[in-house]
């Protein structure tokens, strides 16, 4: 199938031409009609299989159609997403899809870790705002922003938004926005979370299910290495070397851990650099720019960059560390075998979370043959 046949606005298909994309992935196919026709929707679809466009064009054919309201301070469209990241990046596809409309769109990330002031004056005349919880209740109570106009909400990464960490920003976010509004939410994972779903969805949703790829036809590959914590340093930069990476993404399971490996690297002659919320906005958003133009060529991680973050054709994963949920897993591996290209994930393990990982991988239906380190030499 191709773009044409949603009835797009000629001006909105040619951006979408002007991106590269050929034919519309298979969550943007069931979402886009069902988007455009007001429903609510729930996208579940695995990472990198394009959920962003399958929101974006449907928002942004819906403002064309209904005209150049007034330039207020009161966006049509929320979308709330759990980054600083995220909402830039998000945005980015927003404006992409957005040039040369012949109604001007305008739409705008909102975050924190950056001073408030230019925000504040900037929402004036937004049509999409593009946030994060805390940093949009600021801006409300400063009045810089206001969500009673708010006619579609849209929860990136639905299940880390409803997800206890934001339960009560969330909460005074939902008591700001009318009753009466089109919800979409769309997540690589979501289970547990759905009892809680009810309660934000008001009206029957549409339920989109892409099934997950069989193993064979999975973009991302596996593989496993037994090995001790005092040999994963050198067994990182055996990898690195032995197979010619030239952009890797590496997780760790805390902050400070990530400095002291991307530290290592530097060291032993390889270019790193790290990213985790303890870092200002300005070395984060320097340290992935970095990585993802190729400058860098290992960024070292925390979780904070496991959700929806975008990196082009990156050939590899890492993970340095196990994260904590096999939850966590399928987002941090999801960075890599995006859109169309392959990817490998590497996990490191250690003897005592030989169960941990077992774990991980019967949830994911995935199956790895490890090798032992001890056997390598290096
Ligand atoms: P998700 O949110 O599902 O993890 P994204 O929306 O971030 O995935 O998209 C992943 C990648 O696929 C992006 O680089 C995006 O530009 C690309 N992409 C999205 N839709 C298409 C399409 N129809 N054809 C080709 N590439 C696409
Ligand atoms: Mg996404």
């Amino acid at each position: 199938m191709s773009f044409v046949a949603f009835k797009l606005h000629p001006s909105i298909l040619a951006n979408i031409t002007a991106l590269g994309y050929e034919t519309p992935t298979p969550i943007q196919v069931q979402a886009i009609p069902e988007v455009i026709k007001g429903k609510d929707l729930l996208g579940i679809a695995k990472t990198g299989s394009g959920k962003t466009a399958s929101f974006v064009l449907p928002i942004l054919n819906i403002i064309l159609a209904n005209g150049e309201g007034e330039r207020n301070r009161k966006p049509k469209t929320l979308v709330l997403v759990p980054t600083r990241e995220l909402a830039v990046q998000v945005t980015e596809v927003f404006k992409e899809l957005s040039h040369n409309l012949p109604q001007s769109i305008k739409s705008m990330a909102v975050y924190g870790g950056v001073s408030i002031n230019p925000q504040m004056k900037a929402i004036y005349g937004v049509n999409i705002l593009i946030a994060t919880p805390g940093r949009l209740l600021d801006l409300h109570r400063s009045s810089a922003v206001n969500l009673s106009k708010v006619e579609t909400l849209v929860l990136d990464e639905a299940d880390k938004m409803l997800n206890l960490g934001f339960k009560e920003e969330m909460q005074e976010i939902f008591d700001l926005l009318p009753k009466k509004r089109q919800n979409l939410l769309f997540s690589a994972t979501l289970n547990d979370q759905l009892s809680g779903l009810n309660n934000v969805l008001l009206l029957d949703p549409v339920v989109i299910e892409i099934e997950a790829p069989s193993e064979e036809e999975d973009l991302i590959n596996l593989s496993g290495y037994f090995v001790g914590d005092d040999r994963k340093g050198p067994l990182l930069r055996h990898l690195i070397r032995e197979q010619d990476m030239k952009q890797v993404l590496v997780f760790t399971s805390s902050g400070d851990k990530a400095d002291k490996v991307a530290w290592k690297l530097i060291k032993n002659g390889i270019e790193a650099s790290s990213i985790h919320g303890k870092k200002s906005q300005s070395a984060r958003t320097k340290a992935l720019e970095n990585f993802k133009s190729g400058k860098v060529q290992v960024l070292v991680a925390t979780d904070l960059i496991s959700r929806g973050i975008d990196i082009n054709e990156l050939p590899y994963v890492i993970n340095y560390e196990l994260p904590r949920s096999p939850k966590d897993f399928v987002h941090r591996i999801g960075r890599t075998g995006r859109a169309k290209s392959e990817g490998l994930a590497i996990t490191f393990v250690t003897r005592e979370e030989t169960h941990h990982f077992k774990v991980i991988l019967k949830k994911m239906k995935r199956y790895i043959d490890m090798v032992d380190s001890e056997t390598l030499d290096f």
